[in-house]
């Protein structure tokens, strides 16, 4: 059975019966989604799946490294095992992130693809740090609606992709989520949409997805664990999301050998019956919990403030207290406007408007005080 056979909504409903009786991990699935629709695989090995990209003659693997956890180790060991896509961005951990990932490509250039987050002025500099002549995907940054619907977007791409140094254009975006994706699905110059993706987001942009699906274009999905602290949680949603036939790949942070046999073996598997139970119990008592970058607070703020980028900073920070200086960097970068919460105790406007009920005014209390410098 090819994936590629159905359409989404068949394919879900199919994956949902599938999973309701067969419950347990099949062996044959990677073969499946190989065999019949790839030919020519970048890297591919027997222990991971690959999805073709849209309409692209590419195939990723189901598993993508993400470059704020950088571990040059895991990345081989990864990449030895399949792995065939990393996305990079220059301002991860000051840039330290980015010579790891030139380390990786002077063994591996010509087993993975390169997606790189960044503004490009001097992509000559990039690509002489990488150590390659090219960009696979050119990773446009945006949180707008607007910004992405913007006339000019694509110029510097087209002039830079005449030029050979790059290939795809891809968006990236983590504010006005659902907006911002079903924008891009609109524009044909992308291939790859990289949106901030976790439970809650993405059961609220089912319309969004197929959009983008039916545009002949694939998801990288980000943040998509955010909130789960349980393993067995964060391996069932990988596999609901890889039922998915929209969801390309999971772009994934991976700091350890364990962490990925654990992902790879996953996506080898299917959802069982208990396993969807679990995740929707979980959905409903953490909604409080899960952010889903709709940017509906930011919206209603009276004060302009940057409120998702600041909460972002905290659990970056917070979550990932070996690399402090990507969230210290951000909080740098927002103006005084963008950080005033000095009304904030008395106003709450935004929490009255969060459809997750998100306690969002002790959070920037938090975020304050773990970036006391920043804030006027
Ligand atoms: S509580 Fe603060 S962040 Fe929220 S809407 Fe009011 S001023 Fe803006
Ligand atoms: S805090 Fe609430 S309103 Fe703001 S982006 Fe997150 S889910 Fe949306």
């Amino acid at each position: 059975m090819s994936f590629l056979k159905y359409n989404r909504r068949e394919f879900l409903q199919k994956s949902a019966l599938a999973s309701a009786t067969l419950g347990a991990a099949i062996s044959g699935i990677a073969g499946t989604e190989t065999k019949e629709t790839g030919k020519n695989i970048l890297n591919q090995q027997s222990g991971m799946r690959y999805r073709r990209l849209g309409n692209t003659d590419i195939y990723l693997s189901v598993i993508s490294f993400g470059g704020l956890v950088s571990d040059e180790s895991v990345y081989h060991y990864g990449i030895d095992r399949g792995v065939n896509l990393m996305h990079m961005s220059t301002s991860y951990k000051g840039g330290e992130a980015m010579r790891v990932l030139a380390n990786v490509l002077k063994a591996k250039r010509d087993k993975v693809y390169v997606a790189f987050k960044d503004n490009f002025d001097d992509i000559d500099e990039i690509l002489k740090i990488l150590g390659t002549d090219y960009i696979d995907f050119y990773m446009i940054n945006r949180h707008a609606e607007e910004d992405v619907k913007e006339p000019g977007l694509f110029q510097r791409f087209e002039e830079l992709k005449k030029t050979g140094k790059v290939r795809f254009a891809g968006l990236t975006t983590h504010k006005d989520v659902p907006k911002c994706v079903a924008a891009a699905a609109e524009r044909e110059e992308f291939s790859l949409i990289m949106p901030a993706m976790n439970q809650t987001a993405y059961d609220s942009m089912t319309k969004e997805i197929e959009a983008v699906h039916k545009s002949g274009k694939g998801i990288m999905v980000m943040k998509s664990m955010k909130g789960i602290e349980d393993n067995e949680l964060e391996t069932a949603w990988l596999k609901k999301l890889l039922q998915d036939p929209a969801i390309t790949t999971v772009n994934k942070g991976i700091g350890s050998f364990e962490m990925y046999d654990r992902y790879a073996k996953a996506a080898c598997e299917v959802l069982t019956g208990y396993e969807e139970q679990q995740l929707y119990k979980y959905a409903q008592n953490n909604r409080s919990n899960n952010c889903m970058m709709c940017s509906a607070c930011e919206k209603a703020c009276p004060n302009n403030v940057e409120i998702s980028t600041i909460l972002r900073c905290k659990d970056y920070y917070l979550e990932q207290q070996n690399d402090p200086q990507t969230a210290l960097d951000t909080m740098q970068r927002l103006n005084k406007i963008q950080l005033n919460t000095r009304m904030c105790a008395d106003c709450r406007i935004c929490e009255s408007v969060c459809p997750n009920n998100i306690a969002i005014v002790d959070r920037l209390v938090r975020a304050r005080q773990l970036f006391a410098d920043c804030f006027v």
